[in-house]
């Protein structure tokens, strides 16, 4: 019988991992539907009328007047025209809804009787019960414990599945540098890229070697030998203090990243706390972008679960890789090209959602909040004023918030080098991941985009920018923080804040240990 066919790969999250395959391009595959415009709006108003009869069904006379009242609305035909007088005038179906929905909660919220105010929120929970439909399902999970098998792999998708029961990821193309790596090394996860097209039917036994680079396939029918599950990450994380300091004394941070609200509850008593929180991950769809509540509600779970400890919070950071999924593409979003912040300033009703989530969720931890691929200082003195209109509406509604300090990521060449004319950014962050894509004119799908081979011109440009800070707090959260290979030069550049996956943690803080400050290593060592 024919001995296993082992495939050469390229490693994009170390563990080993054996399953059925899942193949994610199925040649019979329904195409996806492409409804869009008013047609959603109004499958999503059904949904949601839907939903409230269920619950009328019941309830108590008292609730069930105040679900008459909705449903009453959502069938009022002035709230339809309204909405779709805004579409006529170009806006995106889900921001039209927002703002004729909003408008008719500031009438109430201004009205002089009581019982006309308390009308209020029961419209706000029908504007966010639409929102949710129009979100519509995620895209279709697959077994937990199978080896995702595909061309490619949206980050939703990797982030709506349970890998508790192992699995692994095997992609044709791919990049070590692209999302979902990013996310499958956070969440220990094996993957292998660059497989090349095989051959493989659903549910065939195959193997993910990404420590090595393979992948396995069952050869004559014969079955795979059982590869040993993925490790976790062993260290007592219990007893350490939350105090670190390199081998000569002087004291390093050392927070996570976190790509999905429930990885807080990796922030152990060792960690400093959250030094991005990548919010793109959280906020997968136009409907949601438009869901302040939903948004509010992701927000305030990490803060309050981060106590004292310091939570930076990125602003989106979509358009290139990272597309938001919607009914509709929003008019010039997907071709234009546009990525971070100049998109959120591009498209400000989603920026204006979002800072207001975001004022209002500081009220509950120690906020900051990052701006996404920032360029040129105005950039961020747009995004602030935008802060401070969102605030003193917010203020009017007497709704609390606060306003957090804003800082920015350096992932951006031409802002790495020009640092100190950002004299309006409370902080910096390192994103290495776009800052090493951008010095070497190297694309971040392409698979032989090689981060080693520009490291050293990356730790060049940090160790010059890090003297532009001007006294500011500066940390860097991209990949290479998480690599013990890069922390010598990091700490020689003058880094003293590192953010990292909670599955890198542990390497990083023995690394930290057994280095000083210069980055040179300590004695004994
Ligand atoms: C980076 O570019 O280094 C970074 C942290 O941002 P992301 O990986 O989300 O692009
Ligand atoms: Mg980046």
């Amino acid at each position: 019988m024919a001995a296993p066919l082992r495939l050469t790969a390229k490693s994009a999250s170390p563990g080993i991992a054996s399953g059925p395959a899942f193949l994610a391009e199925r040649p019979d595959a329904p195409a996806p539907s492409t409804a869009g415009g008013y047609g959603a709006l109004e499958k999503a108003i059904d949904i949601s009328i839907g939903e409230l009869e269920r619950l009328a069904d019941g309830a108590d006379a008292e609730s069930r007047d105040i679900i008459d009242f909705q449903i009453e609305v959502l069938r009022d035909p002035t709230i339809a025209e309204a909405t779709g007088a805004r579409m006529e005038a170009d806006e995106n179906v889900v921001f039209a809804w927002v703002a004729t929905l909003d408008a008719y909660i500031g009438e109430l919220e201004a009205a002089d009787e009581e019982q006309m105010r308390a009308r209020a929120v029961d419209i706000l929970d029908i504007k966010n019960r639409v929102l949710g439909a129009l979100a519509g399902t995620p895209i279709a999970d697959f077994p937990p414990g199978s080896i995702f098998v595909g061309k490619d792999m949206e980050p939703s998708r990797f982030l709506a599945h349970d890998w508790s029961k192992g699995g692994g990821i095997a992609l044709f193309a791919g990049s070590t540098a692209g999302h979902v790596a990013l996310l499958a090394r956070a969440k220990s996860v094996p993957m292998v890229i660059g497989t090349g097209r095989f051959s493989a039917a659903d549910g065939d036994p195959v193997g993910v070697d990404g420590d090595a680079g393979a992948v396995v396939l069952k050869a004559g029918g014969m079955l795979i030998p059982p590869l040993a599950p993925a490790q976790a990450p062993t260290a007592d994380t219990q007893n350490e203090s939350s105090e670190l300091r390199t081998a000569d004394g002087v004291p390093i941070l050392l927070s996570i990243n976190i790509n999905d609200p429930a990885e807080i509850d990796a922030l152990d008593p060792a960690t400093a706390g959250v030094g991005l929180m990548r919010s793109e991950f959280s906020i997968t769809s136009v409907a949601d972008a438009a869901n302040e509540e939903r948004q509010l509600a992701i927000y305030r779970r990490v803060l309050e679960q981060a106590g004292d400890r310091p939570v930076t919070i990125r602003m989106l950071d979509i358009g290139g890789d990272k597309p938001l999924a919607g009914p509709e593409d929003l008019p010039g979003l997907s071709a234009s090209g546009l990525r971070g912040i100049r998109l959120l300033l591009a498209r400000p009703e989603i920026a204006r959602v979002q800072a207001r989530a975001l004022l209002r969720a500081a009220v509950f931890g120690r906020l900051s909040v990052m701006l996404p691929m920032v360029t040129f200082p105005d950039e961020i003195d747009r995004m602030r004023e935008l802060f401070r209109e969102e605030a003193e509406k917010l203020g009017r509604r007497s709704l609390l918030h606060r306003m957090p300090p804003i800082g920015m990521m350096v992932e951006v060449p031409a802002a790495a080098l020009m640092l100190d004319t950002f004299g309006s950014a409370a902080f910096f962050s390192f994103g290495t991941n776009d800052l090493t894509q951008y010095l070497a004119a190297s694309s971040r799908d392409d698979i032989d985009a090689d981060a080693g081979n520009a490291a050293p011109a990356v730790l060049r440009l940090l160790a010059q920018a890090v003297k532009l800070t001007a006294g500011k707090p500066v940390s860097i959260c991209g990949d290479m923080a998480g690599n013990p290979h890069y922390l010598p030069g990091l700490l020689a550049a003058g880094l003293r804040h590192f953010s990292v996956a909670p599955a890198r943690r542990p390497a990083i803080r023995s690394a930290i240990i057994g280095l000083n400050a210069d980055g040179t290593k300590a004695a004994g060592e």
